[in-house]
């Protein structure tokens, strides 16, 4: 999941990029609203979070020519600013849902989710694909009901596949959604996540896609792992 803060305040912005990193994020961060539009026109984000107040482009500027331009990517307004008005026009221009700064990190997190959640059609806020469960909230994975240890990486990446099952996605569309602009990229990382979620997933769970990438079947045929984790309930 990979978004673009645009935040001119540094403390609010720093706090917001760690704390979504946390969450198992990758987050890109712009301070104006003119190179906002730049890391919209280049990167394919999941959602955007956008101050209203911010210099050479104000918020609600930068919201009104997305949408202008027919990008359909859920907007977060973040805001100091209490005035009823600019809310409403914030969502009156775009904007999917807005919060007040000062705000709590975990209900920035929350309502993220609900917004992903929406773009993606879903209602129910655990992702289930066969026999397989995340829950993004808790970055609980079970497989036939057990749980699943995962890294935040293996985690994302399998999140990855499960938000567009049956869709094939490249080893650069992978890294996209992994790793923001300041995160190293190990050479092979995809590979090497792939082979792990495969060791406790199953074998046959991410299929190979000669040339093209990788892939989650739609609906996941009863998986059977190589490793059959203790205490699977029959
Ligand atoms: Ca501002």
């Amino acid at each position: 999941m990979r978004l673009l803060l645009v935040e001119d305040d540094l403390m609010v912005g720093e706090a917001v990029r760690k704390g979504l990193r946390l969450d198992g994020f990758a987050v890109d961060w712009v301070q104006d609203g003119k190179a906002a539009e730049v890391a919209v026109a280049q990167e394919d984000y999941e959602l955007l979070l956008l101050d209203l107040g911010l210099p050479k482009k104000n918020g609600l500027d930068v919201l009104k020519s997305l949408r202008a331009r027919g990008s359909q990517i859920p907007v977060l307004i973040l805001t100091a600013r209490d005035a009823i008005a600019d809310r409403v026009a914030g969502l009156d221009a775009g904007a999917d849902d807005y919060l007040i700064k000062p705000f709590d990190l975990e209900e920035l997190a929350a309502r993220i989710r609900a917004l992903l959640r929406r773009q993606s059609g879903r209602a129910d806020p655990v992702i289930e694909v066969g026999q397989l469960t995340l829950n993004p909230a808790t970055h609980e994975v079970r497989l036939e009901g057990c749980e699943i240890n995962l890294s935040a990486r293996e985690f994302a990446l399998l999140r990855a596949f499960l938000d567009r099952p049956g869709a094939v996605l490249s080893r650069a569309q992978l890294e996209e959604k992994l790793y923001g602009w300041d995160d190293s990229i190990e050479s092979n990382a995809v590979e090497v996540y792939i082979h792990a979620l495969r060791k406790k997933l199953g074998s046959d769970f991410i299929k190979n896609v000669r040339g093209v990438g990788y892939m989650v079947a739609k609906t996941v045929a009863k998986v059977v792992p190589d490793a059959v984790p203790d205490g699977v309930p029959k």
